[in-house]
């Protein structure tokens, strides 16, 4: 068993929970009213060994909206489709040390990595580029459904809605991208976008991302399926720019402390990989200053405090 005392292990991450339930700092993300409205006290944790062991505590059933964690799967799609070097010559792979959708490209005007919107713009970009936008997006959430072990997900539509009726800074991106020639030849600046919108619309819940970390944890195959979404290679790589990027303007205090590869999002959202051992789902909607999770932090601070989880332990 990849964690022998199951039991006790739980029992840690529920006395976790509790310990957290309190704080209540932070703020939820106000850039659209429909994530304004979000219930602030709203948390969820759940974890899924490699082999298949779950356990999930709080809100686990509510749905909400992935948002940046969705540029993770769209990531492993365009290496999926092009492969490394290809896919890298439309995007860079360094930390930007600025704020996810910040106005600004690397030295040779590509996005600076595919973890903040910029280079998510490229991923979309890059995903089936042939197809029309319905049999892309199919094929996006046919792979979320493959990642979270068969269960389907859902699409808010009115995010959807109101991130493109707000998206002057992300079509900025685009234009400043299309400018310096960084999109594969062909590509419609406006559906790409879009395309772009509609990942980051994608609905799961707590126990269903928690089961995607799994797979990701477990080298692109899902822990209760036995299905092999994504090769080694593609997860390898997605973890390593996950641990370099993966938290906004924190990624480097992130990658210090924990060190473990993570994604958040402006929902709350926060996946954490314990390659090789488990992948955890956090998600309460109030945000730090830089975007990420107040309770999702907090629960990492505590699990490197409990478990030597640290990749760069020494013990
Ligand atoms: N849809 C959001 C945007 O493009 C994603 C923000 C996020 O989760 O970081 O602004």
């Amino acid at each position: 068993l990849a964690v022998p005392d199951f039991e006790g292990f739980t029992a840690d991450i529920d006395r976790m929970y509790q310990e957290i339930l309190p704080v209540r700092e932070g703020q939820v993300a106000g850039y659209i009213p429909q994530l304004a409205r979000v219930d602030p006290e709203q948390f969820a944790l759940s974890v899924c060994t490699v082999d298949g062991q779950r356990h999930a505590v709080g809100d686990t059933c509510v749905p909400f909206c992935v948002q940046s964690v969705s540029k993770t799967i769209s990531y492993c799609l365009a290496l999926e489709d092009h492969g490394v070097e290809p896919t890298h010559q439309h995007v860079g792979r360094e930390p930007s040390g600025q704020s996810f959708n910040e106005l600004t490209l690397n030295r040779i005007g590509r996005p600076h990595n595919p973890m903040i919107n910029a280079g998510a713009i490229m991923s979309c970009a890059l995903i089936h580029p042939g197809e029309s936008l319905a049999d892309r997006f199919d094929h996006v959430a046919q792979t979320w459904q493959r990642l979270a072990g068969g269960r389907r997900t859902g699409f808010n539509n009115a995010v959807y809605l109101s991130e493109r009726q707000t998206a002057d800074r992300n079509f900025a991106l685009g234009y400043s991208m299309r400018e310096s020639r960084a999109f594969p030849e062909g590509t419609d600046l406006k559906e790409t976008l879009e395309f772009y919108f509609q990942c980051c619309s994608i609905e799961l819940d707590a126990e269903m991302l928690g089961i995607v970390a799994g797979t990701l944890a477990n080298g692109g195959v899902c822990p209760l399926t036995g299905d092999r979404v994504f090769s080694e290679q593609t997860v390898q790589h997605c973890l390593s720019l996950m641990t370099s990027c993966g938290m906004y303007d924190f990624s480097g205090e992130f990658a210090f402390t924990i060190g473990l590869p993570a994604k958040s999002g402006v929902s709350g959202a926060l996946m954490v990989v314990i390659p090789q051992l488990m992948g955890i789902c956090v998600w309460s909607p109030r945000l730090d200053e830089l975007g990420n999770t107040v309770r999702g932090i907090e629960f990492c601070r505590k699990l490197v405090d409990t478990y030597q989880v640290h990749p760069h332990a020494a013990v």
